[in-house]
């Protein structure tokens, strides 16, 4: 903590630190000079001028802080905390602890769990400990009115798949359970040959038979109760699952379908990050430097 206030005491460190990552030393090309030129900042503006012709760039353009009427200081707070702690924050902590308004401490937090999506990961492969698919089941009223339990009351609830690679990473979506839906993301994020471990599910059905994937399937018979056979189980994932019901229980209370995958998106970012320590907020900043002309996902 105290090391982050001393490394970004103010807007104009966190200005410096994201002009560093997309031009280190301010040295980039100048549409002016059409050559690569040193750029200084320029007092009082979030821009830098090139050393020979005075053209401005500016780092902050195309990124989520563009637009932003928020400090930027603010900003890499939020990120720094998101990274450092296991179960995540609240913007309501954040509020308390910054004194702005819930609204936009909620809007900073939506923002940077979208920068945290891992939509370019690939799992397994040959050689590997194989891959976990599961689903599992959020939200939902689950009581009535007068404070009983519905039963099977599954359309209010959100589905969720993920895959995960043992001792590695995972990638989580909202997404309805079905074959179809189910070898789309398994084909999307599992690479050729992987061995699979899920339970009996019927979504699962088609994964041997994937065109041109080669996968090897293996499943764990839940309903009959048996939740490990040698290394066939799914407890890898189930204990992601558990952890981000726990984080959204107890830190968020409860989040709609809507918002769902930004916090699919933080919790996973950070267990895929989880042997990298205080690292967590580095990648951070560096998905934060990059323009989102790069990741259409991030436009909407
Ligand atoms: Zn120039």
């Amino acid at each position: 903590m105290e090391d982050f206030h001393k490394r970004f005491p103010d807007d104009d460190a966190c200005l410096e630190q994201i002009k560093e990552q997309r031009f280190p030393q301010g040295i980039t090309h100048c549409r002016k000079c059409l050559k690569s030129r040193k750029h200084y900042r320029v007092k009082g503006r979030t821009a830098y001028a090139c050393e020979t012709c005075g053209n401005h760039i500016f780092p902050l353009a195309g990124t989520i802080f563009e637009k932003t009427s928020t400090s930027l200081r603010l900003w890499f707070y939020a990120m720094y905390l998101m990274g450092s702690t296991r179960c995540g924050i609240s913007a309501k902590q954040i509020q308390r602890e910054t004194g702005v308004t819930y609204k936009c401490a909620w809007r900073i937090f939506h923002q940077i769990r979208k920068l945290m999506s891992e939509e370019e990961l690939r799992l397994g492969g040959t050689g590997g400990g194989g891959v976990e698919a599961d689903e599992a089941y959020f939200g939902g009223r689950r009581k009535n009115d007068s404070g009983r339990m519905l039963a099977g009351n599954k359309g209010h609830l959100t589905t969720v798949m993920g895959v995960l690679e043992r001792k590695g990473r995972i990638v989580a979506r909202v997404q309805p359970v079905s074959i179809a839906a189910t070898s789309a993301l398994v084909k999307e994020y599992v690479m050729p040959e992987t061995m699979i471990f899920t339970d009996e599910g019927s979504a699962y059905n088609a994964l041997p038979r994937l065109e041109g994937m080669g996968y090897e399937h293996k499943r764990i018979n839940h309903s009959a109760k048996v939740y490990v056979a040698g290394e066939v189980h799914t407890n890898t994932i189930e204990g992601f699952w558990s952890l981000v019901k726990r984080g959204i229980g107890g830190v968020y209370h409860s989040v709609s379908a809507k918002y769902l995958q930004t916090y699919l998106n933080e919790y996973s970012f950070r267990y895929n990050r989880r042997d990298s320590g205080n690292l967590i907020f580095a990648a951070l900043l560096e998905r934060a430097s990059e323009t989102l002309s790069r990741k259409p996902s991030l436009q909407a």
